[in-house]
């Protein structure tokens, strides 16, 4: 039988090996095709062996990992990366991760880890100063907005329901009380999947028409009571654009109900000076999604939630009782009394890094320089005669490049010359390349190379 051999020069070893093969990876980053090669998908043949009986050495395995799978990353840590929405990770972001990757931290109760649960009290602290949301928010760190939703409507589905005198944790949703959910038609895919978590439905719901740039606005809602539940977005997938934000939870304040914002990479825009006027009035919502792991360039996975309603957000989340876990006897915030999750990886440490490397204004000029970037695509294409059909208000650029069935061509020969990677989306029933700049490290350089190659391969496929 193989052991696991754990001689500290032998783990030294490694380390440093580990160390070396990253310094490479992230040296050569902006070298490498921002998608793998036809070629180099071949290489994850490799992997497929059976359940080996007999162990190997720790070096053979970093070897394999390195040599089959650093090729077939997707290159997001480098400037060229514009799929999806996705940040980078800072330089101290980064190094806490490795640090804290190897202290291995379990952040679900405060005696699991005291320097866990501090940072991402620290984290919650200076975000909730960060976004000037009310005192006495209570926060919590998840896997990414979609939890970050989940969260802040589940402390809804508590506090709507318990107003109705009926209490969900204990007595779960049969035979209850009911309450009026109203999102957008522009509203995320992932506010739908956390409905249908909760036993709120995907199709129980009002939905709100929206205007050209995918907007809800506050004029095309019905009256709104005591008794709703009501979704605003900052940050449209497509067009960028923001919800009547201030207006909707004005409105929503005087009737009493529940206002939840989905900020996934929207809400940072409020941190720019140049771009506040987009989220004013947010800090009226009464629960906040957004994530970490996009515009703030923390490393995967780091979602964010905050609840005005303190005691809403713990009861939707309390242990009913482990004896072990001896809670509740000190004002100490207990993390696992605030998330899906009980045992889970210490995120704090790397948005607190993030955080403390860039302070406010470093990301306030992370946020502008890609919102910058996104006006010079859009710029570029405007003037190479592609058509961008909608305003340009953060970090997100649609174009199309003549019929859908062309667009969706030259996007193929876009990622297959692999200088840069974005992908498609569907806008008002028509198909576009969708771009979202959302990385430190990148560059105006990579944005005209960039151009340069999506304008290239326009032509060529015009031709
Ligand atoms: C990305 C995104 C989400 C989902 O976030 P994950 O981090 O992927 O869970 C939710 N809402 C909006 C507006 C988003 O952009």
């Amino acid at each position: 039988m193989t052991t696991l051999e754990s001689a500290p020069a032998k783990l030294s070893n490694l380390l440093q090996e580990t160390f070396k093969r990253s310094e490479t990876y992230l040296s050569g980053i902006s070298e490498q095709r921002v998608f793998p090669s036809a070629e180099h998908l071949k290489l994850l043949e490799h992997f497929n062996e059976s359940l080996p009986e007999r162990g190997s050495d720790a070096l053979q395995v970093l070897s394999l990992l390195d040599t089959y799978g650093s090729p077939n990353t997707v290159a997001s840590q480098g400037g060229r990366y514009f799929g999806f929405v996705t940040g980078g990770v800072t330089p101290a972001a980064l190094a806490a991760k490795l640090l804290g990757t190897t202290w291995d931290q379990n952040n679900g109760a405060r005696l699991g880890s005291p320097i866990a649960a501090k940072l991402e009290e620290v984290a919650l602290e200076w975000l909730r100063q960060l976004f000037a949301l009310p005192e006495g928010t209570t926060g919590a760190l998840v896997t990414g907005a979609t939890m970050a939703n989940f969260v802040g409507l589940a402390s809804a589905r508590h506090a709507l329901l318990k107003k109705q005198d009926w209490n969900v944790e204990e007595d779960g949703l049969f035979g209850s009380p009911e309450f009026r959910v109203i999102i957008s038609e522009e509203s995320h895919s992932t506010i739908f999947k956390a409905l249908q978590m909760l036993g709120l439905g995907r199709n129980r719901v009002t939905k709100i028409p929206t205007d050209d740039q995918g907007r809800m606005c506050a004029k095309d809602l019905p009256m709104l009571d005591a008794n709703t539940l009501i979704c605003v977005q900052a940050g449209n997938v497509n067009t960028g654009s923001f919800d009547d934000i201030a207006e909707i939870c004005a409105k929503a304040k005087v009737a009493g109900a529940w206002v939840h914002l989905d900020g996934a990479f929207g809400m940072w825009a409020g941190v720019s000076e140049k771009h506040q006027h987009l989220t004013a009035g947010l800090n009226q919502a009464d629960s906040w999604a957004m994530d970490g792991h996009k515009w703030l360039n923390t490393p995967y996975d780091c979602g964010i939630a905050f609840v005005r309603d303190a005691k809403a957000h713990r009861a939707a989340f309390a242990l009913s009782n482990a004896p072990y876990l001896q809670f509740g006897k000190t004002e100490a915030r207990e993390p696992l009394e605030y998330t899906p999750e009980a045992s889970r990886r210490a995120r704090g440490i790397e948005v607190w890094a993030a955080l403390k490397e860039l302070g406010r204004e470093g990301v306030s000029a992370l946020i502008q320089r890609n919102c910058e970037q996104a006006q010079q695509f859009a710029e570029g294409f405007r003037k190479a005669g592609f058509e961008v059909p909608h305003q340009v208000v953060i970090n997100q650029v649609m174009v199309g490049f003549g019929d859908d069935e062309t667009t969706k061509q030259v996007i193929r020969a876009v990622q297959e010359e692999g200088v840069l990677w974005a992908g498609a989306t569907v806008w008002k029933g028509r198909t576009y390349m969708r771009l979202s700049c959302s990385s430190h490290a990148t560059t105006t350089e990579d944005v005209e190379q960039s151009l340069e190659s999506i304008v290239r391969c326009a032509r060529s496929i015009h031709d």
